[in-house]
């Protein structure tokens, strides 16, 4: 195609990620012409689906928070979410298994989860509001200036003195677990918060305190779920693209971006030369500079060195269990803690192996008629286990024995020999193979260090006419965080 000839698309997105997804439908809303480019064979990237025997199993998301985050995207393109999609609240938001036997129904909103801890915990009624309290200080900072903001400095003349008590939060000492051991005395409310460092890739007890405003995303704003899985948000949000005009390609692996001398001119994929006034990347961005996807860009080499020294987040390790019986004492999330939790960190982050005790996450799939989900009188788990970035295949060649193992632990009604029907797994390998996600890691980076936040590639890089959108680029993983980086990477194409 000649460049600057009728068909010339305006801007190229390269991947179906969410944050891919979301460019191409902020682009394509304001008139841009839009052609979007997957390697896959479908579009979702992490956020994908495994199909067999009747039962439908999401490989990569289970849990939507800040809903009001799709609704933004929808209303972008003049459409409502609800016309589309059936968004239903999670309660409780997670079933906790503690090692010492207990348990614990976490609710999915404040007044209710602070209602539960002076029935359960009364030690740390006090200390929970305290600290929902300071977490929504830093949500009052967080959100206008980094969360729906591009990583600018300039953005900080907006300020106001208000901002001032979220600014102070901010800026306490130490890590997330220094600053959650602070209000609660019971160890398994100390667990319980820490965790939340996992919803990007870090350690609790290295990732600043600021990211316990993660707590306040989910007990303010709800954990929520698809109707039909996750992967039915993949379909709807491709499906509005569609209506956008927004050209797609699978099957269309970019080989390069093509650069003149330092602009972005346009990509070549699968032998072909496509010009193009702008282009998204929203392949893991860490990959893109250290792999060939920038290979042509005149600083490739000297971004290469500096990101290959960043620490990776963490990666995980899936396995998805068809199942021939129903489990009734699990609920929809559960979540199965081992004894010594910074053991599971220093396994993750410094020995960079194999976890032999890992925490589980298993989220069960149900056989509601209405969803179809899994065939009747079956139930599905998909177990997540926290695993670090380090893709080599040979190191998890039967890591799955293991996680079976554990689940007849801490499940004593479950026997792997008698009620599993099938199983299918995926390793940081396959994230790595599959969707370029760089070592394997689910986030790009850690935000292991103060600094992290603010050294995420920014959606528009000081390079003309090219953007990044995804879980690696500026604000960060997660669903919502992804669409917002797809909205940056639109509007700094089009402003
Ligand atoms: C197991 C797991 C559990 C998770 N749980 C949750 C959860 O509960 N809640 C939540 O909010 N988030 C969760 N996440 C994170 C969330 O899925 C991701 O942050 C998000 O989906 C990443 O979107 P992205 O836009 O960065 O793109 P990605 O998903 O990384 O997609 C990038 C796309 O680019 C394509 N691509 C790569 N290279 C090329 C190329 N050269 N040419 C063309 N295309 C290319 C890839 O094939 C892929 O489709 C989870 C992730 C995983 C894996």
């Amino acid at each position: 195609m000649p460049a600057n000839s009728p068909e010339t698309p305006e801007t190229l997105v390269i991947g179906a990620g969410l944050g891919g997804l979301s460019a191409a439908i902020h682009l394509a809303a304001r008139g841009r012409k839009v052609h979007l480019l997957e390697k896959n064979d479908r579009p979702g990237g992490k956020c994908h689906v495994f199909e067999r025997d009747g039962f439908r199993f999401d490989t990569g998301p289970s849990v939507l928070t800040m809903p009001f985050v799709l609704d933004e995207l929808f209303a972008a393109a003049g459409e409502k979410t609800a016309d589309h999609l059936t968004i239903e609240p999670v309660e409780p938001a997670c079933r906790y298994f503690f090692s010492d036997g207990t348990r614990f129904d976490a609710p999915g909103n404040q007044k209710d989860f602070l209602a539960a801890i002076a029935r359960e915990f009364p030690d740390d009624a006090v200390g929970a509001e305290k600290f929902f309290a300071y977490t929504a200080r830093l949500w009052e900072v967080s959100e206008p200036f980094f969360l729906s903001a591009p990583l600018d400095w300039r953005v900080l003349r907006k300020a106001r003195p208000r901002h001032l008590r979220g600014g102070l939060a901010m800026m306490k000492p130490g890590s997330l677990h220094r600053v959650v051991r602070s209000y609660f005395r019971d160890p398994r409310l100390i667990q319980l918060f820490d965790r939340f460092a996992t919803y990007n890739g870090s350690d609790p007890y290295r990732t600043p305190p600021a990211f316990n405003v993660i707590s306040h995303v989910e007990f303010t704003f709800g954990s929520w779920r698809v109707r039909g899985g996750m992967y039915t948000l993949v379909e709807e949000i491709t499906a509005l693209a569609r209506r956008l005009g927004v050209q797609m390609t699978f099957n269309a692996s970019v080989e390069k971006i093509l650069f003149a001398p330092n602009r972005a001119t346009g990509v070549r994929v699968n032998g072909e030369t496509i010009p193009a006034k702008g282009v998204v990347v929203n392949p893991d961005a860490i990959s893109a500079w250290t792999r060939p996807l920038l290979e042509e860009h005149p600083q490739y080499q000297k971004r290469k060195k500096t990101l290959a020294r960043q620490e990776a987040s963490s990666s995980g390790f899936v396995l998805l269990l068809a199942l021939k019986k129903q489990f009734p004492r699990l609920d929809r999330h559960n979540i199965f803690f081992p004894e010594n939790y910074r053991h599971e960190f220093t396994q993750l982050f410094r020995d960079q192996c194999p976890l032999n005790n890992p925490t589980l996450y298993l989220s069960r799939l149900t056989d509601d008629p209405a969803e179809g989900l899994v065939p009747p009188g079956h139930e599905g788990w998909f177990v997540l286990a926290n695993a670090p970035a380090r893709p080599e295949a040979s190191r998890w060649k039967n890591y799955e024995d293991t996680l079976l193992h554990l689940l007849e632990q801490k499940i004593p009604e479950f026997s792997a020999q008698r009620d599993i029907l099938w199983q299918e797994v995926r390793s940081p390998n396959d994230f790595q193979e599959r969707f370029g996600a760089w070592k394997g890691s689910l986030y790009g980076a850690s935000s292991n260090n103060f600094f992290a936040a603010f050294q995420r590639i920014r959606n528009a890089d000081t390079i003309p006419n090219l953007a990044f959108a995804g879980g690696s680029a500026h604000p960060g993983g997660g669903i919502p965080l992804v669409l917002r980086s797809g909205q940056m990477a639109a509007n700094s194409l089009i402003n």
